[in-house]
């Protein structure tokens, strides 16, 4: 089976249709969370990814577009985003996402949309904290999103310290003994400072393990926020991947 695996969408329409274009042929998504929030076209990010076979985990944002968490947690923008997303969502959007789970493990991998140990509000963005998680997972791979950066942690057998490997696109890797926890980056709002779409493939059969970047029309999505009036900060963002 090949994967397409992506997270933070962040309901920018233009990113995740130019990674569906691009990957080639897949048999699921796997998506880890935050499909809406931020960008202009959430229930078309939801009916798109239905489109297709796939996973899906529930996010931070999801959940604040569902009102299922205090909004106060955000900054002001990611509040006015997060307030308009409450009022687009279609019933079947809301129903979508309301059936997302935090945690799925599926054969060798858990996946979770910030952490194992807390999926869906820590940052794993150092190797403290990633060497934490690795103690709560018991999969050889655990797949999260969240920081919208791509990178993988591997977890040195010997020592049990963590290592930062950075993403070598279109460089496929094996997966092999070590135990690693592996972010694609985020297809619809990168903070990497390389404003190009993230994701990944997975080989599930020669267990293989491929980040990618996509240029996609940044200008398009950027039209569409400011027709809908979110906020500058977050439309200026995009063309730097901050
Ligand atoms: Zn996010």
């Amino acid at each position: 089976m090949r994967y397409l695996v992506l997270s933070d969408i962040h309901a920018n329409l233009i990113a995740f249709q130019t990674v569906v274009d691009d990957a080639g042929p897949f048999d699921a998504i796997w998506c880890l969370g935050d499909v809406v929030g931020y960008g202009p076209d959430p229930n078309e990010c939801v009916a798109l990814l239905r489109e297709y076979e796939h996973l899906c985990l529930a996010g931070n944002h999801d959940w604040a577009a569902l009102g299922k968490l205090d909004l106060d947690t955000f900054n002001a923008d990611a509040r006015a985003a997060a307030t308009w997303t409450q009022r687009m969502l279609s019933a079947s959007s809301r129903e979508f996402l309301g059936s997302l789970s935090s945690l799925l493990c599926v054969g060798q991998f858990t996946l979770a949309h910030g952490s194992p140990r807390q999926p869906i509000w820590e940052y794993i963005s150092d190797t403290l904290v990633a060497h934490v998680n690795f103690f709560h997972f018991e999969t050889p791979y655990c797949l999260v999103g969240h920081t919208h950066t791509p990178v993988v942690l591997r977890q040195d057998a010997e020592d049990g310290n963590c290592r930062i490997l950075a993403p070598r696109y279109g460089e496929p890797i094996r997966l092999g003994d070590a135990r690693l926890i592996i972010n694609p980056g985020s297809v619809g709002q990168p903070r990497d400072s390389d404003p190009r779409a993230a994701y990944a493939i997975l080989d599930a059969e020669a267990m293989t393990w491929e980040h990618r970047r996509i240029e996609y029309q940044v200008e398009e999505t950027q039209s569409r926020m400011r027709q809908h009036g979110l906020p500058y900060k977050l439309v200026a963002r995009l063309q730097f991947g901050w």
